[in-house]
Formats: C-alpha cells, structure tokens, sequence
C-alpha cells in the first residue's frame, strides 16, 4: 500500500473500506458537539448500539417470568453461556466446547493456574515476560507462593536485550530451554499491553510442550485484535477478557479457553462450582462433583446474565464481521497510523514491532519529558488515548499508546490525530 499524506487519501480509504458501515453501531463520545478521535479501544471498547435492547430483553425477561427465566424464552438463562460459545470459538480459534464465557479475567487465571500450575519439587518454575500486566505479576506470584516457592526463585521473566525494547522470539525460547525439566508452566501475554508487541505464540507453545511444560496466554489485548487458533497451536489454556476489543462493557466478563485433550479430562484437578456441574444433575444438588465436558466444567457459578447479554451482542458484531476481514482492515489502518506518525517531525519513538506480524492495532509512541504535556494537549483537542509511565526501560518513560480497531475507526481518525499531534 502507497499511503499518501492527504485528508483526501484518508477519505478514499474510508469510501473503499468493506467494515465502514460498523462505525455507525458504537456510540462514540462527544468533544465539542463532535465525535472525538477515539484511540482506547484497547483500554475499554466503545459501546455497541445493540447492547442497550439486549439488556432491557433480559430485564424484561426477568419481569415477566421471574424465577423461571431459567428455563423460559428463547435464551433461557440455565443454559446462557452455551449462546456466547460458538462466537467466542471463532474469535479466539477454537472449537465451541473449548470455551467458555464466565468470572472476569484475572480470577479465570487463577482457575486455570489451579488445574495447570502444578508444581514439584523438580519442577516449579514459571516463565513469564517481563512487564507483564500487574495483575498477571500478582497472579502469578501469589500462585508461587501460595504452592511454597520463592517468586524470586520460581518466576523466571524474559527480558529485551539492552538496548531493545521488545523480546525476540529466540530469547523466549531459549530461556524455557534453559530451564528445562525446571520449568512447570509458561504464561505469556499472547500481546503486550505495554509495547504492543504481539508473541509468536506457536513457537512458545511447541518450545514450552518440548520441555514438558503447561502453556497458557493471557490474552486480553489479543481476543478481537488478532486472529487466533489456539486449538491447532496445541495451547494448553488462555484467558482474555470482553470489555477491551471485544466492547462488552466496563468490569465484563471473561473468557476461558481450555483445550479438548484436558477439557475431557475429568480427573485434571481444578476448582469446582455447582454450575460446572453435569447440567442433567445439577438440581438434584447431590454430593460428589461431575465435571461438565470441556471448558464449561470449570464454571463456578451461575451466569452474569447482564454483563453476559451485553457481551453477547457485542459478539454478534464480531461474527458479522468476520476476523480475517477486521485484520485485513487493521493491517492498513495501523501501518498508515505508523506512516503519518513517521512522518511528522515529532520527537517520539516507534517502540511497538515495525513488522506487522507481530503487532495488532496497537502503537507505542515513548516520549521525551515533554510527553505529558504532549498527551494533555491532545486529550484537550478531542483525543481519547492512553498515558503510562513506566520505568521499564530503568527510567521514567512515557507513553502515550494509541489503537485504531479497525470496527470502529476510520483512516481520518487517524488523518486528524497525527494532524493533531504536528499542531502540538
Ligand atoms: C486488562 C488486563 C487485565 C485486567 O484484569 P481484570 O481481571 O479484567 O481486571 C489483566 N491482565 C491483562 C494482561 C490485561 O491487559
């Protein structure tokens, strides 16, 4: 693609862009009577203009039938999470059964780290990225010591090499050969929610299986950013979770991916709940715990029926749309995003991967001192991006990271953010 650096080449992308009529689902928040320039789809999605009927549907549901909107209706609410599998299979790659929609994210970790980080005396460790998300730093290391290890011992992070600002993928792998035998579980982000770099999650999988070990992602700037398939990468289990780029609303629900070779294995320890229950049996409330197949037997309890109903509607976009057409959609609107901002003059680095295969949406501009008040003059223009620091890189480092999702942004989003960011 010739990108150009014209409003007009801007607006004949959008004229041409097979997903333009999307935008007009989400609602977008106002800046002076305007939409404003929404980047932070990867911090909370917008909100799809469908989730409002699909939630009064349930509290009319409710209304009218009380109690028994367990079993009434067309979506009756004992069996709600059998209507988000199917969606949420092809978001992620996976077969329906393989999934399942409940909790939120970083307690779906904990339950998967449960059945999947069984540590021995010989093998305990966990190999991590480094500057991971902190929740996932505190999962992790509360499940190491909550097993007796010494996160200083058992979590082994990968890090760039001095100098880089992104892991090599030959990094990874050889630091879960190194460890070997030692090495219990893998856990990576599937991108990185601070660098936007996006993992070679098959190699990590096949070189983390080599020495015997679990693999499971966290996938919660992934799910809806890029196209997965993590049933034929042989993933042991990943997480992600709904109210990122899948737009299901603030605190929404998660999503759970468990491989059918543990999936159907009833015996694989976990942490247990009546709604993972055997459905048939479930109401005779009986002793003695009868897994569910698949990733439904690791639920706990009953269905967040009103979060899951914004969800759901939320996934009917997706199914629409289709992945392979967002990322097709995506690779354009993120690589012209990276053109106009090389172009711009301004004093910032590109730390997000220059190759396309290993980002999603996502860029990462690190700034000099100036970056704050850089990202204060463009929210005070009508730009709605996201501001970290972090001393990542041994010094206080700005960040200002912005993500065009190809559902909802157009290429004169882009256009007037970069226009914005000249003019600061
Ligand atoms: C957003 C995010 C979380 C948030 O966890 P919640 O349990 O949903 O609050 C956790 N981990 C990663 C990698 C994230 O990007």
């Amino acid at each position: 693609m010739r990108y150009e650096q014209h409003l007009s080449f801007a607006q004949r992308m959008d004229q041409q862009d097979p997903l333009r009529s999307y935008r007009q689902q989400f609602y977008f928040p106002q800046h002076d009577g305007q939409d404003c320039i929404y980047l932070c789809g990867n911090s909370l999605g917008l909100q799809p203009r469908s989730v409002e009927p699909a939630l009064l549907a349930e509290l009319e549901h409710w209304r009218t039938h009380g109690v028994e909107g367990h079993f009434k209706g067309e979506m009756p609410w004992m069996y709600y999470h059998k209507f988000l599998q199917e969606q949420s299979a092809t978001v992620v790659g996976v077969q329906p059964d393989e999934v399942v929609v409940m909790n939120t994210l970083t307690t779906n970790l904990h339950l998967m780290m449960v059945s999947f980080y069984r540590p021995t005396a010989e093998r305990y460790k966990i190999i991590v990225e480094g500057g991971a998300f902190p929740s996932d730093q505190y999962a992790v290391e509360s499940q190491v010591r909550f097993h007796g290890y010494a996160p200083e011992d058992a979590i082994v992070e990968v890090h760039p090499r001095p100098g880089e600002k992104t892991l090599r993928t030959e990094d990874i792998i050889a630091t879960i050969e190194r460890e070997g035998e030692q090495c219990a579980l893998v856990m990576f982000g599937g991108v990185n929610y601070f660098t936007g770099q996006f993992f070679d999650l098959p190699a990590i999988t096949e070189a983390g299986h080599k020495v015997g070990a679990q693999v499971g992602f966290d996938l919660a700037h992934t799910a809806g950013n890029l196209p997965l398939q993590l049933h034929d990468w042989n993933v042991d289990f990943a997480v992600w979770c709904s109210y990122k780029y899948l737009n299901s609303g603030p605190g929404g629900p998660s999503g759970a991916f468990v491989h059918e070779r543990h999936g159907n294995n009833p015996d694989l320890p976990r942490f247990a709940g009546w709604w993972g229950h055997d459905e048939s049996q479930r109401f005779l409330m009986k002793k003695g715990f009868i897994p569910m197949q698949g990733a439904a037997g690791w639920q706990l309890s009953n269905a967040q029926i009103l979060s899951m109903a914004a969800h759901k509607a939320s996934l009917d976009i997706f199914q629409a749309a289709g992945m392979a057409a967002l990322r097709e959609k995506s690779l354009l609107l993120t690589g012209y995003l990276e053109f106009l901002l090389q172009q711009s003059g301004k004093n910032f680095e590109l730390i997000t991967p220059k190759d396309s295969v290993q980002r999603g949406c996502q860029l990462s501009l690190l700034t000099d001192d100036s970056g704050r008040q850089l990202f204060d003059y463009l929210t005070k223009h009508g730009v709605m991006a996201d501001w970290r620091e972090d001393n990542l890189y041994g010094k206080m480092a700005g960040v200002i990271r912005v993500a065009p999702v190809p559902l909802y942004n157009s290429f004169e989003d882009v256009y007037r953010f970069v226009e914005l960011l000249k003019s600061a």
